[in-house]
C-alpha cells in the first residue's frame, strides 16, 4: 500500500500538534475569466488577532557593491537589482504575507503542514515572498527565484511572533500572461502552470501529480521511498499531506468556497466582485475569532496601464475595512516604515481601528461596517474610471484615507 494511494472522504488540516489549524486563502482569475481581460490576484491573511499587519513600499534599488541581507532568523546573499514592491507585512518580521512589485508580479503564501521535517531555522514563506517580488520581473522568474532559494537555504523557523507556529509553504504567482501554484514540503516542491480559467489555494496540497515542474529528484526520491510505483501514479498532495486529500474538495469550506465562487463567474469577474470573496462569511473566507483576516489584497495585472490597479487593507479584517488603491510611489500617505519592528506602535491605524470597532455594540458595529463598505466601492469605482493615472489614484488614496482615519482616531462612528 503506497500513502499516494490512500483515498479519504475529507480534507482535514491537522498541525504536528494535532491542531486543526487553518488560515489564509489566495486566488486568481487569468486570461478571459476575468471581465477586463487583465489577471485578478486576491489574498485574505489570515494571522493571530493581535498580530499587526502593516503596508509598506520599497523603491527599487540597485547596488554596485557586493552585500548581505538580513531575512528573518538567517542572512543571504543580496543582489545588485531589488525591484520596487508593496508589501503587507506582519509587523516583526522581515518578509509579508503578499504584494506585488513594479513589473506586475503579485505574490501571496499560505501555510501547507507536510510530512517533511520542518528545520528550526531557514527562510519563513514569508521571507520568500518578499524575495521573490524584490527578484523576480516575471511570475516564471519569481517562481524560479523561490525554488532555487528553498533548494540553497532552505525554508524554516517561528512563524509566530509569540508563541510557535511551524509550517511549509504554498504559493500563488501571478503576472498578467500567467499564473503558478508551487507547493512545497521542505525541499521538495512542485509547480502548476495556469494559463487560463482560475486557480484558489488554502492551506492545502491541491497539485495531484508532478506539475508542470517539479525539484529534478522528486520523483526518483518518491519511488526509493517507497512512496509512488512510478512518475505516472506520483500524487504530491496525497503524499505530502500530513492529513488526507480528496480531489473533492467540500464546498462548505473556504478553499470549496472560493472555487465555487470564482468558477460561477467566470468570464465577468471583477475586483469588486473579488472583494465579495474577500468579504465572504458564508464560507468563513472572512476570518474572525483567534485567527482574522489581518490583511487583504487584490491587484490586477495587465500589461496596459490603464487595467492595472492594487488596492490593500490598511485595517482588518477585510468585511469592515477600505481597501485603499495604492501606486508605486511613497506619497500614498497609508504606508507605514518596513518592519522589522521590535514593538507594536500603539498610532498604527490598524491597533486604532481593532479598538475603534471593539467599544461598538451590534447594532453600532454594522452600521458602521456598512458604511464602510459603501465608501470602499464608491473609491474602488473611482480609481477603476482613473485608467492608471497615478496623481489621480494618489490624491484619492490620500483623501479616503484622511476621510478614514479622522473618523476612527477621533473614536467617533463614522458619518460618511
Ligand atoms: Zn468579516
Amino acid at each position: 500500500m503506497y500513502k499516494g494511494e490512500f483515498l479519504a472522504d475529507e480534507v482535514v488540516f491537522l498541525t504536528q500538534n494535532g491542531i486543526y489549524l487553518v488560515m489564509c486563502d489566495t486566488f486568481v482569475a487569468v486570461g478571459s475569466a476575468s471581465e477586463t481581460g487583465a489577471t485578478i490576484f486576491g489574498k485574505n491573511s489570515d494571522r493571530p488577532e493581535d498580530e499587526v499587519q502593516l503596508v509598506i513600499f520599497l523603491p527599487e534599488q540597485k547596488r554596485t557593491i557586493p552585500s548581505s541581507l538580513q531575512c528573518t532568523y538567517i542572512t543571504i546573499p543580496q543582489v545588485p537589482l531589488t525591484h520596487g514592491i508593496l508589501l503587507s507585512q506582519p509587523y516583526w518580521m522581515w518578509g509579508g504575507e503578499m504584494g506585488v512589485n513594479d513589473k506586475g508580479v503579485a505574490i501571496g503564501n499560505e501555510a501547507v503542514w507536510t510530512t517533511e521535517p520542518i528545520a528550526q531555522k531557514g527562510l519563513l514563506g514569508m521571507d520568500l515572498v518578499r524575495l521573490g517580488l524584490e527578484r523576480g520581473n516575471s511570475a516564471k522568474m519569481a517562481l524560479d527565484v523561490i525554488t532555487s532559494l528553498i533548494e540553497k537555504f532552505g525554508q524554516g523557523g517561528n512563524c509566530a511572533c509569540d508563541g510557535s507556529m511551524h509550517y511549509h509553504n504554498s504559493f500563488l504567482i501571478a503576472d498578467s500572461r500567467e499564473a503558478w501554484v508551487l507547493e512545497t514540503a521542505g525541499k521538495w516542491w512542485v509547480a502548476e502552470q495556469i494559463t487560463d480559467g482560475v486557480r484558489n489555494i488554502s492551506n492545502n496540497l491541491s497539485i495531484s501529480n508532478n506539475g508542470t515542474l517539479c525539484h529534478k529528484d522528486l520523483i526518483e526520491f518518491a519511488i526509493k521511498s517507497n512512496l509512488c510505483r512510478d512518475e505516472s501514479s506520483f500524487n504530491f498532495a496525497k503524499i505530502f499531506t500530513t492529513g488526507y486529500w480528496t480531489p473533492n474538495i467540500p464546498p462548505t469550506g473556504r478553499e470549496g468556497r472560493i472555487k465555487f465562487m470564482l468558477e460561477k463567474m467566470i468570464g465577468d469577474i471583477t475586483p469588486i466582485y473579488a472583494r465579495g470573496i474577500l468579504d465572504d462569511h458564508t464560507g468563513g473566507v472572512c476570518m474572525h475569532g483567534g485567527f482574522i483576516s489581518a490583511g487583504s489584497q487584490i491587484s490586477t495585472l495587465s500589461q496596459k496601464p490603464d487595467l492595472t490597479h492594487h488596492w490593500f487593507t490598511i485595517t482588518a479584517p477585510p468585511c469592515k475595512s477600505v481597501y485603499l488603491p495604492f501606486t508605486f510611489d511613497n506619497a500614498c500617505r497609508g504606508l507605514t516604515n518596513p518592519g522589522p519592528h521590535k514593538d507594536i506602535n500603539e498610532s498604527w491605524i490598524w491597533v486604532i481601528h481593532q479598538k475603534f470597532f471593539k467599544t461598538l455594540t451590534g447594532s453600532e458595529a454594522e452600521n458602521q461596517r456598512s458604511k464602510i463598505k459603501g465608501l470602499d466601492v464608491e473609491y474602488s469605482r473611482k480609481s477603476l474610471d482613473y485608467k492608471g493615472n497615478i496623481n489621480q489614484i494618489v490624491r484619492d488614496h490620500n483623501e479616503l484615507f484622511q476621510k478614514y482615519q479622522k473618523q476612527i482616531r477621533s473614536n467617533n462612528t463614522f458619518n460618511l
